[in-house]
């Protein structure tokens, strides 16, 4: 890792406006708010979910595969990593990676496409950030004084933006969130170590999946081959299993290396001090160089290739997909069939709103269970 140099103006403050909550508390004796917001995202119901939603595999037959909750524990440990290198705000850092898959619904991004599919047919759409908020601000409901977990502004913006833009026109409800200026650097490195979690971690499940083979890895992912390669001379004999392990460690290593180098040497090159010359620049700076970038994208298109729509995994997509479509289909049908709190927001929300919020929030078990439940009792009434 690059010698760290302190980036402080450029950290989000401890105090100040961005750790400001919507519900006035007072401070903690020891605790910064961000670390409380860590807190409170660990000790959530939506948090403990993660551990029974997809991230790649679904029910394989290995208890190794990544599911949502190691996942995020991954990118939080990575992205804590390079928000010390580079002297932000760790806390912040910390609370905005434990939360920023707490929206994804069950099934991973088969799950994702599914539900979207289904509100698209009612003139919405299913956005798994736009829903984190509605978690944290609305679904969770353990304080008395205030619903929702009343996490500071920054947490909530970091929420909304931490992996793309959105229009103030076509959001007019997220306006609080500084929608015309960039994101604070502890945002924006999320999405990136998200990529730098799951490429290096898909290639170790693709490999324990036996969907991937190490040669195949060798000749499509020239990021990782860079660290095999010698590694595989200088230990001839070596377990291949170990060899690959720690030429994957290498290759994350190199990822986080160079994005942080990427982000000191943007911010330099664009005379860049301050979290205001952040919000202000015309572009994020949360990026990788040219180099590792290219070789990045050559990774993503290897997984995308040969794991994420490979025809072994296709069925599994399907089943995920109908299994959403139908839910949705019967509760539209007949929304008294929610149950009584979700079917109560209906008149308010409309029902595609409830459904999409109740099936999103379903673990990968859950919602088969509901799918077998559901159709038990529509099935006698209906052909
Ligand atoms: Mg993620």
């Amino acid at each position: 890792m690059a010698a760290s140099t302190a980036l402080p103006a450029c950290a989000v403050p401890q105090t100040g406006p961005l750790a400001q909550r919507e519900f006035p508390e007072p401070d903690h004796p020891y605790r910064s708010p961000f670390q409380r917001d860590c807190g409170r995202i660990i000790h959530s119901r939506a948090f403990r979910r993660l551990a029974g939603k997809t991230q790649v595999f679904t029910d394989r037959g290995s208890d190794h595969f990544r599911s949502r909750l190691t996942h995020t524990m991954e990118v939080a440990q990575i992205a804590r990593t390079i928000a010390r290198a580079l002297g932000l705000n760790e806390d912040l850092t910390e609370a905005l990676a434990l939360v920023h898959d707490i929206g994804h619904p069950p099934f991973g991004h088969a799950g994702e496409r599914a539900l979207d599919d289904a509100m698209q047919q009612y003139g919405l759409r299913f956005d798994h950030n736009l829903h984190a908020l509605r978690i944290v601000e609305y679904f969770e409901n353990r304080h008395l004084d205030f619903r929702g977990l009343n996490l500071t502004l920054a947490v909530r913006e970091g929420i909304v933006k931490h992996s793309r833009d959105y229009s103030a026109q076509e959001h007019p409800e997220l306006a609080a969130y500084f929608l015309d200026r960039r994101p604070p650097l502890e945002a924006q490195l999320i999405d990136l170590a998200d990529e730098i979690a799951y490429l290096t971690a898909d290639l170790d499940d693709g490999m324990e999946a036996e969907i991937l083979t190490l040669e195949q890895i060798r000749s499509g992912v020239n990021l990782f081959e860079r660290y095999f390669a010698p590694l595989a001379a200088k230990h001839p004999g070596a377990p291949e299993k170990l060899l690959f392990q720690e030429a994957l460690k290498l290759m994350l290593n190199a990822l986080a290396d160079d994005l942080v180098v990427e982000i000191r040497r943007r911010l330099v090159a664009e005379g860049i001090r301050d979290l205001e010359g952040i919000r202000r620049a015309p572009e994020r700076l949360a990026v990788f160089s040219p180099e590792i970038e290219q070789l990045r994208w050559e990774a993503k298109e290897f997984l995308y290739r040969n794991l994420y729509l490979c025809e072994d995994m296709a069925s599994g997509h399907r089943q995920a997909a109908q299994v959403i479509a139908d839910l949705f289909a019967e509760w539209m049908a007949d929304p008294s069939l929610l149950p009584p709190g979700y079917f109560g927001q209906v008149e308010e929300e409309g029902a595609a709103r409830v459904i999409a919020d109740y099936i999103a929030g379903m673990t990968d078990h859950f919602v088969l269970k509901m799918h077998r439940s559901v159709r038990k009792m529509v099935v006698p009434g209906r052909q």
